[in-house]
């Protein structure tokens, strides 16, 4: 008998062993903070997504070349540097077992650089930068900040860049100058307050960003640069956290965390399969995707199209594919905020550590039916949880993904899913490190069965 406060360790109720993640789902959340680290950009994120499916046997296609593709064949196809296609092409003909498709974003709700950036006031150096979809933007402020990003040559051809260090900061203003902040709210106007310094302006005339990126690329000299496509990010790594290590905070985790767990789960897709798999992940849903390389435009079809060309399909196999396909459209879901419970529908309120979230809307903000929902949550269920569902309150607007796009786009059977989070489009988010292998475990399955 173990008396007083200690009382909970002898009924094994003390810690939970629920929410102590196992070595295995540690594992994939450490794994899944170093790739958020890698990659501070859409550019980044399909490096590090192409470099790890390189490492597991995929080969790089290029658009513009013919494709000739057997089956067992791994190979990735990339739009931009931003979006990416990557497929396992399957032994049978696509007219017969369609594509099972797994789809997500690169982009993130972040600051970009104006064209003309380099700004001074009051003796300091700042940037000119645009807000880049629904930032949070007080999240952007008191943060050690860096740049990341494309930066393009006089020859056309780019580089990326990432400079790496904390560089930039956005200061707020001293509470003894706003006295009522905290009781009416923050108000930022994008073009007024949200320019980064980036040091102490000692008059020199020389412009400050280009030799900032000429000194990072040392090929380059900073008249060789023309073009840029340039992000700031939070220059403070993703961490494990919480009480029992099982919380993660990081940025981009919308919606890395799910380009991670679709490209794992693909590369760990075997050559053997009947029904051709892939991934597509895509940039630009933040700022809602029609766009040469976002998810309204045709490089999905395009690339389908050329996979049913080349196993023979015949003049209807694209179709006949499609017909015969599903699409799980992963992106982030809301799990309710213990502040602001209220928000959430009151029989729909996802938890963080409970797994993935099948997302609802009947007005189709996502694409999820009855069918799709059922075909998920019994993947669920094999994977050895259960799925947690979602729908917004009725009074209260709702988000949107990929999923509802590419459903349209393709006629494909499609459901919205995607792992509980909070904070979500903050320049630091969370999320629960048990919930990173429930999805890769999810997709895994999606993949693997017949
Ligand atoms: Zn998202």
């Amino acid at each position: 008998m173990v008396p007083g406060f200690l009382s909970h360790l002898a009924a094994g109720c003390y810690p939970s062993a629920a929410m102590i993640p196992t070595d295995a789902e540690r594992a994939v959340a450490r794994d899944l903070v170093s790739f958020i680290d890698r990659s501070p950009t859409p550019f980044h994120a399909v490096a590090e997504c192409t470099a790890r499916l390189g490492a597991a046997g995929f080969r790089e296609l290029d658009e513009s070349d013919e494709w000739e593709l057997g089956a067992g064949d791994r190979a990735w196809v990339s739009r931009n540097g931003t979006s990416m296609v990557a497929f396992v092409v399957g032994h049978e003909a696509v007219a017969r077992s369609g594509f099972r498709m797994v789809g997500a974003h690169t982009d993130s709700p972040n600051l970009r650089v104006k064209p003309a950036a380099d700004l001074a006031g009051e003796g300091l150096r700042q940037l000119g930068v645009e807000v880049y979809g629904g930032a949070l933007l007080h999240t952007w402020l008191d943060r050690d900040l860096s740049l990341a990003g494309r930066v393009a040559r006089r020859d056309g051809r780019s580089v990326l860049v990432d400079l790496a260090r904390p560089l930039l900061r956005i200061p707020s203003l001293a509470i003894h100058l706003d006295r009522n902040v905290n009781t009416s709210g923050l108000v930022l106007n994008p073009q007024r307050h949200m320019a980064p310094v980036l040091g102490i302006d000692d008059s020199d005339a020389s412009a400050p960003l280009a030799e900032l990126l000429g000194r990072a690329l040392p090929e380059l000299t900073a008249k060789d640069i023309l073009g840029f496509d340039l992000c700031l990010y939070d220059a403070q790594p993703g961490a494990i956290a919480g009480a029992h290590s099982e919380l993660l905070y990081s940025g981009r985790l919308d919606n890395l965390a799910s380009c991670h767990a679709a490209v794992g789960a693909l590369a760990a897709s075997g050559d053997s399969g009947p029904a051709t798999r892939l991934v597509v992940l895509y940039d630009h849903e933040e700022v809602g995707s029609r766009t040469a390389q976002g998810a309204a435009s045709p490089f999905l079809r395009s690339v389908l199209s050329r996979i049913a060309h080349a196993r023979s399909s015949g003049a209807q196999g694209l179709d006949r594919a499609l017909a015969r396909s599903s699409f799980v459209s992963a992106d982030m879901a809301h799990a309710v905020h213990p502040n602001y419970a209220d928000l959430h529908e009151g029989q729909h309120r996802p938890r963080l550590g409970k797994g993935p979230v099948i997302k609802s809307s009947s007005n189709q903000s996502y694409a999820t039916d009855g069918e799709s929902a059922a075909s998920f949550a019994a993947l669920c269920e094999i994977a050895g949880f259960e799925a947690q569902r979602f729908v917004n309150r009725s009074d209260l607007p709702c988000g949107s993904t990929v999923g509802p796009i590419t459903a349209a786009e393709l006629g494909v059977k499609t459901v919205d899913v995607g792992n509980p989070m909070l904070s979500m489009h903050s320049a630091r988010e969370m999320a629960a490190v048990a919930d990173c292998k429930k999805m890769l475990d999810v997709l895994t399955l999606f993949f693997s069965r017949r």
